[in-house]
């Protein structure tokens, strides 16, 4: 976090833990319970590399067991520490609770930068974590299921799942200790672009409700509105991706870690992507103006900021300079609490993040349900949707024969009729139907109880009523 003075990030999640049970009715016993982080196992390890040994520092966080698995993603970064973990898993928590994935929550991380070293070594490094951690039942189908964070990807968690298969020879439900695997190793379409695609469809559906959008000053719909986004990594490159391709949105600005871009008119994010795989950084593109600077870029006036990188961002050194009238957390925790403060009194609208990311961990539900039902979702029924959508076509080309040509049926239809959803398309509408459905829950709180001022108090309140729920189910 950018200021010393504000408090850590755990302690940024407890204080919006804190304003929120204050607005509800929980024994005082059970508030302390949900709020604190069950345990975390911090490890040391060695592996031999470039001819001497190199120690690295893991941890796995769990943060609540009133459902098991546990789940949260593992990061790769030289800031991890004990903090954050324990900040996002308890994150974690309530963000299964919100989307109703029947997850408790979890996080891991690992003190590396993973830029320094080749792929043989990252390999080397990631068995070795994966295996300290499944050695504790830290990673297991039934008990703890990691995914992809911040420096993690597709790579990483075959990784993660071949080891876990070579420690348990005999378990049929090895695939389901991790989410987030190459579609080719156990994954699911769509979970690449998942979290991205959730920003999306929380977008839309902020969107869909009048009232809403004039809480943020704002009106219209997405079209054409200015979005600034901070990280093109996974998370960040596909919200932006889908936002200007599919909705009309103008990405006008994009933060990076070696400086900022930023064009009125709206950069080409498919072609800034390119760049940075090919350049390492934002540096050096030519089709927008340059930022050596990159966050000052965050206080730029636009319509939509999307923190997408890492937490923290918007604190008390920035909070009040920021223009944007809507803020989306793609990332965990960008906003500390103080600077939450700031922008509520200032009336801008945060979607928070233990929704707004949690695109991610809806679809490795579905990842993990998959692989313990041993099936591709759609496998069974795409063909018999398909056939009977053929009854219908044909009654429909016999009316249209019948009545020459007063009535025929448009070209499109019969094509996109006819054809049974896969596995995509169905992930697709199961992460768009819980995206939806957890807005509205947060909403009707929002909008019916004038004490909660906002969509993330609001979001707690949902989520820790239903964690509250399954301890009063245990006994607790
Ligand atoms: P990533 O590693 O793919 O991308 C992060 C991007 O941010 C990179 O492009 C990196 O260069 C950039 N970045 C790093 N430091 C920066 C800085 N100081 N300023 C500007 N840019 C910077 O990570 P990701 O998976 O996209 O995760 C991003 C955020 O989203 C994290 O907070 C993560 O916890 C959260 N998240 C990720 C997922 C997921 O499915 N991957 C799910 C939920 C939440």
């Amino acid at each position: 976090m950018a200021n010393i003075n504000e408090p850590s990030f755990r302690e940024s999640v407890d204080l919006m833990f804190n304003r929120a049970v204050a607005l509800m009715d929980l024994p005082s016993g059970l508030e302390e319970k949900i709020r604190v982080c069950n345990a975390t196992y911090t490890v040391r390890f060695g592996v031999r590399l470039r001819g001497e040994i190199k120690t690295f520092t893991g941890y796995r966080s769990v943060h609540s067991e009133h459902m098991e698995p546990v789940k949260g993603g593992i990061r790769y970064a030289l800031g991890v520490n004990q903090d954050e973990v324990e900040a996002l898993a308890a994150l974690m928590t309530f963000k299964c609770a919100l989307v109703e994935t029947p997850f408790g929550g979890s996080k891991g991380g690992l003190c590396i930068d993973p830029r320094e070293y080749e792929e043989h070594e990252l390999e080397l490094i990631t068995r070795r974590f994966a295996y300290e951690l499944a050695k504790r039942d830290l990673i297991n189908p039934s008990q703890n299921v990691p995914a992809p964070d911040m420096g993690t990807g597709e790579r990483e968690m075959s990784w993660i799942a071949d080891q876990y298969a070579r420690m348990n020879t005999t378990d049929i439900n090895a695939k389901a200790c991790v989410t987030g695997k190459p579609p080719h190793a156990g994954g699911i379409a769509g979970r690449v672009e998942a979290t991205g695609r959730g920003v999306q469809y929380a977008l839309r559906e902020f969107f869909r409700h009048p009232e809403d959008i004039a809480k943020a000053g704002l009106s219209g719909t997405l079209d054409g509105k200015r979005i600034i986004v901070q990280g093109l990594g996974n998370v960040g490159y596909h919200a932006a991706k889908f936002l200007s391709e599919q909705d009309g949105s103008k990405v006008t600005g994009i933060i990076e870690r070696d400086g900022a871009l930023t064009d009125p008119n709206g950069i080409d994010v498919e072609a800034v992507h390119k760049w940075i795989g090919q350049h390492g950084g934002v540096k050096g593109y030519a089709d927008a103006t340059y930022h050596e600077d990159g966050s000052k870029v965050l206080e730029e006036e636009c319509d939509i900021l999307i923190p997408a990188a890492l937490e923290g961002v918007i604190n008390l050194t920035n909070a009040d300079q920021i223009k944007a009238p809507l803020i989306i957390e793609a990332a965990n925790g960008p906003i500390t609490s103080g600077a939450d403060k700031v922008l509520r009194e200032k009336g801008t609208v945060v979607i928070p993040d233990l929704y707004a990311n949690a695109g991610g961990v809806t679809v490795s539900y579905f990842e993990w349900v998959k692989n313990l039902s041993h099936i591709r979702f759609g496998r069974m029924q795409r063909r018999q949707e398909e056939a009977r959508h053929q009854l219908v076509v044909d009654e429909l080309e016999r009316l249209d024969r019948y009545l020459g040509d007063a009535w025929s049926m448009t070209p499109q239809f019969k094509d996109q009729y006819l054809r049974g959803a896969d596995e995509l398309e169905l992930v697709r509408s199961g992460l768009d139907d819980t995206m939806r459905t957890a807005y509205q829950a947060m909403r009707e709180i929002w909008h019916s109880r004038d004490e909660v001022e906002d969509l993330r108090m609001a979001g707690y309140i949902v989520a820790i009523t239903r964690v509250s729920a399954s301890y009063r189910a245990k006994g607790l």
